[in-house]
């Protein structure tokens, strides 16, 4: 039926658990078990990515199938798909959780595509034996944030795990969403992610911790092979190699902090466990968007009293996870100090990169730290929407006489507009605009620069939640339509203006609007 052709290379090449079976247990000596996913009593489509499906070989015809919602709902497993579940440790809030693994993740194997390999993978589709007591499955809600943040990730260029299709099981699943003993029967739901490897940080945690060197050795061989192939271009490999690779890693983790800060995108759960080794933004949790510009805001209410993963704190998580895994290749290394330089140019790379980002948010070729900084004083002085307000500055001209005709709309308080907060903005505005005279940047080129750095449309956390109130009914429309709009998030598309609203007034204290809990 369908025309995937399976090549299984991390279950072939690597060694498994000798029981399979989702019976809870802790393994070793092992990376993965091999388990099979819940059937699901009564599977039925909510939507499908026309180019994921594309990228694997499917048609329109085979994604509209029974026997697609069966195989991407876990009910039907299709020939060459090999089961299983990883391994993985990690630190979770900062403290060393031992094994975690994949508890509700499902891979079920990978696709050879001419653009390279993509494992498939099931979100929520039951009991793995790394669930530690948890059932295994997943909630629309949690699901279809999931699903529709990744591919809008996707499409503002952030590299980012995809998703090929969202399946409704046709059974509830039981879940405390604000964590205060009023546990509700919730729609399930099970994602199939797909990215080329899974694998993050805290595999290689696990493998150290465990104190299986060998294993360590041949995993990482087998990632940077795999992986990273150009770093193996010989057939050995070695300390070297390994040092490449721990660069490489930090260098895209790197990028891709500058992208999340640049969109104003907080993942929420910066665990090491949650952290590709890819440099792809993985696992959708209780993320959430800056809507007013407010460094210290974190979506996490479980993460509410120390805000570890705020907004402002991503780029520095990120040193530390990856201080975490240079400890898990330090048996490898034997010395730390070529490690350690990684990290150090870790830092330095980033603030390259977020200068230079910077500078492009506001059309300047050049960054300019005392401009900037006072911008984003002024930005968490006043409520102030940050995708709004930075469309809203591109439109500034350099004749205009009044800037805020185009930055009125950012400003969740109507007496900023006014007054001395009003003054001190303009007084920056005019600042900016002889900067951008003083970098020959006119009108037009600093436009066009805004433009393709800050998008116009991102995945509002009320929008998500709209989506999922109406699909919580059956009603689809509006999932569909959201993908739509964020295909082309940079583009102005005025008759989808409505997308791009700051958040209502309703919505500002509303669970799923504003804060989310980790129950998913
Ligand atoms: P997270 O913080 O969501 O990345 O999850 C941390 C760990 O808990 C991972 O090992 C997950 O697989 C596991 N986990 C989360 N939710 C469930 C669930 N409903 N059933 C089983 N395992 C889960
Ligand atoms: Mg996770």
């Amino acid at each position: 039926m369908f025309n995937l052709t399976f090549d299984n290379q991390f279950t072939a090449a690597l060694p498994g658990d000798p029981e399979s079976g989702p019976r809870q247990r802790q393994i070793s000596h092992a990376l993965f078990a091999r388990v099979m996913p819940k059937p699901a009593a009564q599977p039925q489509m909510v939507h499908y990515s026309q180019e994921v499906a594309e990228s694997l070989g499917l048609s329109t015809a085979q994604c509209r199938s029974d026997e697609f919602v069966q195989a991407f709902s876990g009910t039907r497993i299709l020939s060459g798909m090999d089961p299983h579940a990883t391994c993985y440790g990690g630190h979770q809030f900062g403290n060393w959780a031992g094994q975690l693994g994949d508890g509700r993740a499902i891979n079920l194997g990978e696709v050879n595509t001419p653009d390279g390999h993509l494992m498939l993978q099931l979100k929520g589709a039951g009991p793995t034996p790394f669930s530690r007591g948890a059932d295994g499955l997943a909630v629309l809600r949690s699901s279809l944030r999931e699903y529709l943040c990744s591919e809008a990730m996707h499409h503002l260029g952030i590299p980012t795990t995809r998703a090929l299709s969202l399946i409704v099981t046709g059974e509830d699943v039981m879940r405390d969403i604000l964590y205060d003993g009023h546990p509700a029967p919730e729609p399930g739901a099970v994602v199939c992610r797909v990215s080329s490897s899974f694998v993050r940080f805290g595999h290689f945690q696990m493998l150290a911790a465990r104190q299986e060197k060998d294993l360590l050795q041949r995993f990482t061989d087998f990632v940077i092979r795999r992986e990273f192939p150009h770093i193996a271009s010989d057939s050995s490999l070695g300390k070297d190699q390994y040092l490449t690779f721990f660069d490489e890693v930090c260098q895209r983790t790197a990028e891709l902090m500058v992208h999340w800060m640049r969109v104003g995108f907080v993942h929420g759960v910066m665990n090491t466990d949650n952290l590709s080794i890819l440099g792809e933004t993985i696992d959708y949790g209780p993320y959430g968007w800056l809507d007013d510009f407010d460094p210290e805001w974190t979506p996490n209410t479980t993460d509410a009293s120390n805000r570890r993963y705020r907004y402002s704190q991503q780029p520095a998580i990120a040193q530390w996870n990856l201080m975490q895994l240079a400890n898990a290749l330090l048996p490898l290394m034997e010395d730390p100090s070529p490690l350690e330089a990684a990290l150090t140019e870790f830092a330095e790379s980033y603030q390259r990169h977020w200068q230079t980002m910077m500078a492009a948010k506001l059309g300047l070729e050049h960054y300019n730290e005392l401009l900037n900084n006072r911008l984003l004083a002024l930005l968490s002085d006043c409520e102030i929407d940050m995708t709004l307000f930075y469309r809203g500055l591109s439109k500034v001209t350099i004749k205009d006489n009044d800037a805020f005709t185009h930055l009125a709309s950012a400003y969740y308080d109507p007496a900023d507009i006014r007054g001395q907060a009003k003054e001190d903005m303009s007084h920056w505005v005019r600042d900016y605009l002889d900067e951008a005279t003083r970098q020959q940047q006119d009108d037009q080129a600093r436009q066009q620069l805004m433009n393709k750095t800050n998008p116009k449309y991102v995945l509002r956390n009320y929008l998500a939640q709209l989506a999922i109130d109406d699909a919580e009914g059956g009603d689809y429309k509006k999932v569909d339509t959201l993908l739509e709009v964020l295909r082309r998030p940079y583009e102005e598309q005025p008759e989808n203006d409505e997308y791009a609203q700051k958040r209502p007034e309703w919505a500002r204290n509303r669970a799923g609007c504003s804060m989310l809990s980790c129950s998913s």
